[in-house]
């Protein structure tokens, strides 16, 4: 029987490939350079915000299978909208229910809590970062954690994995941080570069502590400026249209993302027979790259059909759609997530010998190492 190998999965939320460096993370660049790690380049899934790639990474299924197609959920029948936090919506079992069915031992901790609320039911120990008990800090003698939009909140939760590892050592440890930094800071920017190097400390701690734990540092998504918000609501109204524009990225962290605003919207349309003429218009809009119908977006992105609404539009690189008052508005500064385009994330493993090509990957290795043959 091969020796049962511990893990530790820690996702950076918004951690696009361009933050690490040897200057932002150099204890995980020593250890690419002395052989026993290696980064690799991996995809996230589309929509590219958190939800949908914690449940990529933790039922290795496609969102068509475990249900988390976005961060919010639209009911037709009602029309309303609600934030996905809580674990109704999950349909495949987690990690965390594979290694309890196997008698093993698991931890989340969390900066936001949503990723408690949706994933944590089966873990055995459990940190969340925005509403801590006293009695899940006095288990691992944490102090209270700093507000989540506080750069010292990922340093905070990956110490408090250190703390969990030192006292409990679980066999799977995953550990994920707020993405309010990402929104805010570019890569190589000193405020992103402190933000990591905390966040690398902790995990040189916890691997100096555990030098066989299996580790994996990866992103739920990438980030990238933008300038062009489109807000497609009034558009719709405007010309008569029966339709609901429901934004996928929409969750309650408003300070990340002020107006809602994503890569991707969903339309859901009250009359069929005008689905194609709203493809028709949206798609004339200047920063819309593309306006796939239900079932075309379902097969490129393996999405529910139940949860996508008729037509899916994608926007350009540097277009986002949010809900602010304007149809259209030019910014500065934005930083933001959810389409094609910040797919592309960071991944770090000191496991040898596997080609990683998807964060989805990690659910399935993860259960390898711990296999009885
Ligand atoms: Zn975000």
């Amino acid at each position: 029987m091969p020796l049962k190998k511990k893990i530790l999965i820690a996702v950076i939320d918004g951690c696009a490939t361009a933050y690490l460096s040897p200057q932002s993370t150099p204890h995980l660049f020593k250890l690419i350079q002395d052989g026993s790690g290696q980064l690799q380049t991996a995809l996230a899934t589309v929509p590219t915000v958190t939800n949908v790639n914690h449940a990529r990474i933790l039922t290795g299924s496609w969102p068509e299978e475990n249900g988390i197609n976005g961060n919010t959920f639209y009911d037709r029948a009602t029309a309303t909208s609600k934030f996905i936090q809580s674990s109704t919506y999950l349909k495949k079992a987690t990690l965390f229910k594979e290694y309890e069915k196997l008698g093993l031992t698991s931890a989340l901790l969390t900066v936001k809590g949503k990723v408690m609320e949706v994933f944590g039911d089966d873990a055995t120990w459990k940190i969340n970062a925005e509403t801590p008990t006293a009695k899940a800090l006095a288990a691992i003698n944490q102090t209270p954690p700093p507000h989540i939009n506080d750069p010292a909140s990922g340093a905070w939760i990956f110490n408090s994995a250190l703390k969990m590892i030192s006292r409990y050592s679980p066999d799977l440890v995953y550990c994920t941080t707020n993405d309010y930094v990402m929104h805010h800071f570019a890569p190589n920017s000193v405020a992103a570069n402190e933000y990591l190097q905390a966040i690398d400390a902790e995990i040189a701690k916890i691997h100096a502590l555990e030098p066989d734990r299996i580790i994996f540092v990866t992103a739920d998504h990438g980030m990238n400026a933008k300038n062009h918000l489109i807000n497609l609501q009034p558009t719709l109204d405007t010309a008569g249209y029966q339709a609901t524009c429901v934004l996928p990225m929409a969750d309650r962290y408003l300070a990340n993302h002020p107006y809602q605003e994503g890569g991707i919207a969903y339309l859901f349309c009250q009359k069929s027979a005008e689905i194609a003429e709203i493809a028709k218009t949206i798609c004339h809009i200047s920063g819309v790259e593309a306006v796939l119908t239900n079932k075309e977006a379902a097969d490129v992105y393996h999405l529910s059909t139940h949860t996508i609404g008729d037509l899916v539009v994608l926007g350009d690189k540097f277009t986002v759609f949010g809900n602010q008052p304007q149809a259209e508005l030019f910014v500065k500064d934005i930083r933001t997530h959810g389409s094609v385009y910040e797919q592309a994330v960071p991944l770090f493993t000191t496991l040898r010998g596997h080609k990683i090509s998807s964060t989805s990957m990690l659910f399935k290795l993860a259960l390898q190492q711990v296999a009885v043959f």
